[in-house]
């Protein structure tokens, strides 16, 4: 079940099934390798979905910076509405 991933570096960020990625209508497959995936990480400042792999390469040198927040959040809402969480800011 879609939920958000806390993380240290406070970006927004949904992990996902396989299946909720489906029902969105994308193919589950990431924005890095292209590979299908069996869940992943929904990235909104980035509004791409990773594997495990890719997303910790990306989270390994992201940076946060405030202008990208009201992008971030605009695309974290929508997700949340669409997969049913209740976010809690
Ligand atoms: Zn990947």
């Amino acid at each position: 079940m879609a939920n958000i991933y806390n993380n240290d570096k406070d970006f927004l960020i949904i992990k996902m099934s396989r299946e909720e990625f489906l029902s969105i209508g994308g193919l589950s497959r990431c924005d890095g390798c292209n590979t299908p995936m069996d869940g992943g990480y929904y990235i909104a400042v980035l509004n791409y979905a990773y594997c495990e792999k890719d997303f910790h390469s990306w989270y390994q040198r992201a940076e946060r910076f405030p202008e990208d927040a009201s992008f971030e959040r605009r695309n974290f809402n929508r997700m949340c509405q669409i997969m049913n969480i209740h976010s809690l800011n």
